[in-house]
């Protein structure tokens, strides 16, 4: 058991399994994309991880990048907006992958696919490590999936709580 602050975390998807999967979803990128030379585009901080041991398992011809997603309270309207930082290559005509660590409400990946396909990318697929189907709330195609878990909080291999957590080279989940 882990302790962070005021919660404590169990063992949830242990390291040998996590590592297994990634191998499958490099696999399927490999198959996929073989001489398309796709673009990953990790959203930071809790890709990091993911997205390292991902990259090394690819054997065909790709690139990696990486993007912040910052929200931030609109004056105009009502509703939080989400802006992407950080994406200096030009996407257009390249084969995009969004990499996540989780995809939760799934509000965050709609922004981000938006904003990106607005750039006429050649194709564009989401790939997540993490995925919550009972708490999206808007209708998102997520094209590659590691691990469909149930929704309740989870943390380690780059995903946090508060800040603490990321280091785990497991995922944890909460104790209720
Ligand atoms: P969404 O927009 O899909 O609701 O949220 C996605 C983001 O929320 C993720 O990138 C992650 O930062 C955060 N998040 C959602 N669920 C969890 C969780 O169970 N654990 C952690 N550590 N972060 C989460």
């Amino acid at each position: 058991m882990k302790q962070i602050k005021d919660k404590n975390f169990v063992p949830f998807i242990e390291s040998q399994l996590l590592q297994a999967r990634i191998k499958e979803l490099a696999q399927l990128l490999n198959k996929d994309y073989d001489r398309k030379n796709p673009l990953l585009i990790g959203v930071l901080n809790g890709s990091f991880m993911f997205i390292g041991d991902l990259f090394k398992s690819i054997e065909i011809e790709c690139e990696v990048t990486f993007i912040r997603v910052a929200s931030y309270q609109s004056t105009t309207s009502t509703g939080e907006v989400k802006q992407i930082l950080g994406l200096k290559e030009d996407i257009r005509n390249r084969h995009v992958i969004i990499v996540e660590d989780i995809v939760d409400t799934g509000m965050t990946m709609q922004e981000v696919l938006g904003q990106l396909a607005s750039q006429k990318p050649a194709s564009i697929k989401i790939l997540t490590l993490l995925y919550k189907p009972e708490a999206l709330k808007v209708p998102l195609k997520v094209d590659y999936i590691g691990f469909e878990i149930e929704n309740k909080f989870v943390i380690g291999y780059g995903l946090d709580y508060d800040g603490f957590g990321r280091n785990l080279d497991a995922i944890y989940v909460v104790q209720e």
